[in-house]
């Protein structure tokens, strides 16, 4: 049987860096489920279409197809109707369209069964707002990754701009402020620690140390 552990936590807590490297580490699979969110965001902006509950998202849902691959690095690549999206959607303006289409409940149920597919077939490490709570709530190990709002829009502000991006750290910050909010205030899913999980706080911590006290928070707990 696979196992799965799941990585919760705020917009750049560090989750997708740290699972990547735990799953290095374990010879897991990652996923990163916010990629699948940014997707629909993706669809919902081509085709003008409000990220609200309406009948033009569920409409949007029954004509697109979002698949996820992996390429022969084993990184994540996602697929809207076959075209691989996995760099457009990793912009400022992605990452609100993303925070507000997720909050609408078909949406969240259109990817349900694409996470929980993922899992029964590989031993994951899945990062999400929802992953221990409401995708795999047996998950072996659940960890809730936080840090600060000023660490992590520091930290998103130097990654943003070290590929070249024009950004203020003053827009970075509202931006996670208000996609916390987005996230711990929705109807459907909210972002919550789940229950029997472990918090791992990172604001006083630098990459490695995050990495190597979430491996060992997975070690001891597997
Ligand atoms: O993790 P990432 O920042 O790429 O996620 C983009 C947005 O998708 C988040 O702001 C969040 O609103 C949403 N999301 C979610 N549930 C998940 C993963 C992401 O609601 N499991």
């Amino acid at each position: 049987m696979s196992v799965a552990i799941a990585l919760d936590g705020p917009a750049g807590a560090g989750k997708s860096t740290i699972a990547k490297r735990a799953a290095k580490a374990l010879d897991f699979i990652y996923i990163d489920t916010g990629a699948l969110y940014r997707t629909i965001g993706l669809a919902a902006s081509r085709n003008r279409v409000k990220p609200q509950p309406s009948r033009e998202v569920d409409e949007l849902l029954s004509k697109i197809t979002v698949d996820l691959t992996f390429n022969d690095m084993g990184e994540q690549v996602v697929l809207l109707d076959g075209e691989d999206v996995s760099g457009l959607i990793r912009t400022p303006e992605a990452s609100m369209m993303a925070s507000k289409i997720s909050a609408v409940p078909s949406v969240r149920a259109y990817l349900l069964d694409l996470q929980r597919d993922m899992a029964k077939s590989h031993n994951v490490i899945m990062d999400g707002r929802d992953i221990g709570t409401v995708v795999l709530p047996d998950a072996k190990v659940k960890i809730f990754l936080t840090a600060s709002p000023e660490a992590r829009a520091t930290r998103r502000y130097k990654e943003l701009c070290e590929k070249g991006m024009d950004v203020k750290y003053e827009d970075i910050l509202y931006d996670v402020i208000e996609r916390d909010y987005n996230d711990t205030h929705r109807t459907t899913a909210p972002l919550k620690p789940a229950e029997g999980c472990i918090t791992v706080d990172t604001t006083e911590l630098d990459f490695e140390q995050s990495a190597e006290k979430v491996i060992s928070v997975i070690k001891e707990n597997l």
